[in-house]
């Protein structure tokens, strides 16, 4: 089936306006329309938000730009200044103990997304305490904690029922070699909650990844893995590959084996072109890989893609793995798999149910997860492990402390699950907090519109994400993270912020205030910009910001005809982004 060969314009435009894609992956689906789709295209776009061609590149509606460092002026710098004297001694102890202890201590954070310009405001905080939605620092600062923990804090910090169920546990000592009642009943809460058969921990979300995979290729056969473009699976050899510009795998850092690279195919995601792909390639596939919204890009939520690629993947006999780390028990007590209607062979989790210790866990279909222990056999008969088996196992898989976290989380989670509405239907509380999420993000996102600031935030369930238009990490953003925790909101420069069940409604109205507070302080001090002007320095003068960039292609030409159609759709879908479609 040619799945590319599906897409009208009318399903383009559909997806283009109803924000299932982004930029990137509309001009994609835009270039490969041929010239009179593309200007229907165009038509129906402007059409939808009613846009005429004159309001195109000018205008007052059209979003500012955030400055990156080839604007910054003598001001700017001067301003910089004035805040790094503020931030000094706003968190001095923060600050001393990385000066400090950079020669023993080792961090990969240190050096992720700094700023030439802005180094001496770029060190991560000391905490001391962390309570409900606050944490405290080592320089007596109480923040708002929207961090969620890099999405493990689903209850808050120190929830009571986890704090009782570990110092329990603690109590009872910590042996590892034989089982402990909690595996027992874990792994069943598992699976009923789920909806997988069986269910196993491992160490970390990395980990739980790589076994998933190794399952999958000792249950075909076959070596390649596909997984899509902007997901992110833990740093496993094993996934660990981005694509460059001409299509072809390379590995995500240096270390990593081209060798291993080589193995994992990277495609589009959302795109039914990538079905083709997989169709094509099935004989040579063992895994399908997806993050089923990536959370780095929380706006793409293919649904109709994922349930093509479920019916591909059973057509084809290809273990699909959904990969739940961050979406897991987050957005549904069944996940993303619950809330999309999709089942997966394998499904990978972590964060949520370690409930704060370190944890990752693989569910799924018996017919896959026998492979680890050769399946179900009796003692009184002749019957032996029915499958093959492949290698796993951690000191620490089922270390009975963060069991005992899991156990308490997963009846938690299921307690309140079980609660239903009047008619019947699911009202897990997980729902009323991706409400309020919504909500944030609806108050924040008018207030941007309002203050022409290009800036949309992103939500799925309590996952949200300030996501800069047009912008990559420049100085505006890094700006607004260290003046939002200024204003006492804590976030984690990686990007991804969640709402706890702790945060209550005032919680929530001081992050806007904060958020609100922050943003008119850049705009006002000149950290955004008219679209139209120019930036002060060359392009070229640029430092690289990005720890990984792919490599460029030699046939990236920037000023072509197709360039300036894209600038045309890019106003066009800022325009139609800034109007809410
Ligand atoms: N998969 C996804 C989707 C993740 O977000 C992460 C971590 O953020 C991982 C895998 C890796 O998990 P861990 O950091 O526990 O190894």
């Amino acid at each position: 089936m040619d799945y590319a060969m599906q897409m009208t314009v009318e399903d383009v435009s559909k997806r283009i306006l109803s924000k299932q894609i982004d930029k990137q992956d509309a001009m994609r689906l835009f270039q490969s329309l041929d010239k009179e789709s593309q200007l229907q295209l165009l038509a129906i776009v402007r059409r939808a938000d009613g846009i005429t061609p004159a309001h195109n590149g000018k205008g007052a509606a059209r979003p500012l730009r955030a400055l990156d460092q080839r604007d910054l002026t003598d001001e700017h710098r001067a301003w910089i200044a004035a805040l790094v004297e503020k931030y000094d001694s706003f968190v001095p102890k923060s600050k001393a103990n990385v000066l400090e202890h950079q020669v023993h201590f080792v961090d990969q954070r240190r050096a992720f997304h700094l700023i030439k310009d802005l180094k001496k405001l770029h060190f991560q905080i000391t905490y001391t305490k962390a309570d409900g939605a606050h944490v405290h620092d080592a320089d007596g600062n109480r923040y708002i904690d929207i961090s969620g923990d890099m999405g493990v804090n689903l209850f808050g910090h120190r929830a009571p029922f986890l704090i009782d169920a570990v110092k329990r546990s603690l109590d009872q000592g910590i042996p590892l070699v034989g089982y402990s009642d909690m595996i027992f009943q874990a792994c069943k809460l598992f699976c009923e909650i789920t909806g997988h058969e069986r269910a196993l921990f491992t160490q970390s979300g990395t980990e739980a990844v790589m076994f998933a995979v190794r399952i999958a290729r000792a249950a075909t056969g076959r070596k390649k893995i596909v997984l899509f473009d902007g997901s992110y699976h833990g740093l496993s050899d094993a996934v660990a590959a981005t694509r460059d510009l001409a299509g072809n795998s390379f590995p995500l850092a240096p270390g990593i084996l081209q060798e291993f690279a080589d193995q994992i195919i990277v495609l589009d995601y959302g795109d039914m072109a990538s079905l083709d792909t997989i169709e094509r390639l099935a004989g040579e596939i063992a895994t399908v890989l997806v993050e089923p919204v990536q959370s780095r890009h929380p706006y793409k939520k293919p649904v109709e893609f994922l349930k093509a690629l479920r019916q591909l993947t059973i057509e084809k006999n290809i273990p699909l793995i959904f990969d739940e780390m961050i979406t897991g028990f987050r957005v549904c007590h069944r996940g993303a798999q619950g809330l999309f209607g999709i089942q997966a062979d394998m499904a990978t989790y972590g964060k949520i149910p370690g409930g704060g210790l370190p944890t990752g866990v693989i569910a799924g279909a018996a017919k896959y997860m026998d492979l680890v222990d050769g399946g179900t056999w009796r003692f009184d008969d002749d019957s032996m492990p029915s499958s093959k088996r492949t290698g796993m196992a951690g000191t620490h898989s089922q270390n009975p402390l963060k069991i005992a976290a899991a156990l308490a989380v997963l009846g938690e989670i299921k307690k309140r699950s079980a609660e239903t509405g009047p008619d019947g239907t699911c009202a897990c509380f997980q729902q009323g907090l991706n409400r309020k999420t919504t909500d944030l993000a609806d108050a924040l996102n008018a207030f941007f519109r309002e203050e022409r600031l290009p800036v949309v935030i992103d939500t799925f369930g309590s996952l949200f994400r300030f996501r800069f238009v047009d912008s990559y990490w420049g100085v505006t953003e890094a700006l607004f993270f260290i003046l939002l925790r200024m204003e006492g909101v804590e976030t984690n420069i990686q990007g991804n912020c969640f709402l706890t069940t702790a945060h209550t409604d005032e919680d929530i109205e001081a992050v806007i205030a904060g958020v609100k507070a922050s943003m008119s302080n850049l705009k006002r001090s000149g950290f955004f910009r008219e679209p139209d002007q120019e930036p002060t320095q060359d392009t070229a003068q640029l430092p690289q910001t990005a720890a990984l960039a792919p490599p460029q292609s030699s046939n990236a030409s920037p000023r072509n005809e197709m360039e300036r159609l894209r600038a045309l759709l890019a106003a066009d879908l800022a325009l139609a982004e800034d109007q809410g479609a």
